[in-house]
């Protein structure tokens, strides 16, 4: 079977040596090996406020707060993503709004999210769903417009960039995931990238209890309410020798993706998703809508591919209950949406199969 989701680790030889260094020299918390490994996604990412935690969710948490949710408040958000993203939401009390999704791309409408924004709105939640960078231009615009901070959750689009520039530098907030199946794992783990400098120093000591690692502990006085949020020099070191490998790996992506892009174009039932101007999606998944979707499903997965919608719309969840609103987009893209292999492990000949296959009908 041609899985949708893989673990990329890299070669033993490589990470053993750096594990077992780590694991032994008596400093395996937070410590100079994080430094580092901020410096280094610092680097690639091209944001110099790389704030590393110890899970996507808690870099989320940490946007909330420095946008300033609180219980009460508003958060615009889309039910089509991993369930983090509004789990996250409710965790500060606030209420989560939805907004509807553009049916060309899956991600948000950023007219229908115009639409939704009242005295209450504090933040606005966008997904780049799959690896496919939402609407940027317009939500830039809206952001400015209202001043209501953005959040980006980038979990599915590491790697991919807007204008010449990565995911991570387009808003005042911007998650990754690190977690085991995205497209660099720490194990788990994920970064905040913050457009602010003082909201960067902030962050660290949300990141820590509320506690300043620039002065000793008796000097300290806790001020903010912080949280055990930190990254740890083992996971960290994992990162360090990801990132080594990374840029070959989200260029496998990318390049199954393009090929994807051409190769199913013009297939009866099937509808390719579109792109905005001026973005490179990072093809977490690849996504395409088709006719008949439970048949599709089958059929693949009887000749050795594994399809799959992998999420459920989050409204449908119960604790989402008192958000309750009609999303017409979202319902039809329910009925059509579904993900095929496209990440590192998928080779020429594989994705050549998984095109004949499809071609072959369902
Ligand atoms: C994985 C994921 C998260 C959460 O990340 P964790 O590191 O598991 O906390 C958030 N949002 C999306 C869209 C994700 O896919």
């Amino acid at each position: 079977m041609i899985p949708l989701i893989r673990t990329f680790m890299p070669p033993k030889d490589e990470l053993m040596p750096e594990l077992e260094k780590v694991l032994y020299s008596g400093y395996i918390n937070q410590g100079v090996v994080v430094d580092d490994f901020e410096k280094e996604l610092a680097t690639y990412l091209g944001n110099s406020n790389c704030l590393t935690v110890n899970s996507g969710t808690a870099a989320l948490h940490i946007a909330l707060i420095l946008a300033g949710v609180k219980e009460g408040d508003e958060v615009i958000s889309t039910a089509l993503t991993a369930e983090p993203t509004n789990t996250v939401i409710k965790q500060t009390g606030a209420k989560i709004v939805w907004a509807d999704i553009d049916l060309k791309t899956g991600n948000l409408s950023p007219e229908d999210v115009e639409r939704k924004i009242t005295n209450k709105t504090k933040a606005i939640m966008v997904v780049d769903y799959a690896g496919i960078p939402m609407d940027i231009k317009k939500f830039q615009e809206i952001e400015k417009k209202y001043g209501i901070p953005i959040i980006e959750d980038g979990a599915h689009a590491f790697g991919a960039s807007f204008a010449g520039k990565k995911i991570g530098n387009h808003f005042k907030y911007t998650i990754f995931s690190f977690q085991a199946i995205k497209h660099l794992t720490t194990v788990d783990g994920g970064v905040l990238c913050i457009a602010n400098n003082d909201e960067f120093e902030k962050a660290k000591l949300i990141r820590w209890f509320g506690i300043s690692k620039n002065v000793t502990r008796k000097e300290n006085d806790i001020s903010v309410q912080g949280y055990k949020y930190h990254m740890n020099n083992v996971n960290a070191t994992v990162g360090l020798v990801q990132l080594k490998h990374i840029s070959s790996v989200v260029g496998k992506y990318i390049e199954n993706g393009k090929f994807f892009d051409e190769a199913l174009k013009n297939i009866p039932n099937l509808e390719l998703l579109e792109y905005y101007p001026d973005s490179q999606p990072s093809y977490w998944l690849y996504t395409v809508k088709v006719k008949n979707k439970q048949a599709f499903i089958d059929t693949l997965n009887t000749k050795g591919i594994m399809a799959s919608d992998l999420h459920k719309r989050n409204d449908l969840h119960t604790i989402f209950n008192e958000s309750m609103s009609s999303l017409p987009n979202l319902d039809q893209f329910e009925n059509e949406w579904v993900h095929i292999p496209c990440g590192w492990w998928v080779t020429e000949e594989d994705r050549e199969y998984i095109v004949r296959t499809i071609k072959e009908g369902w």
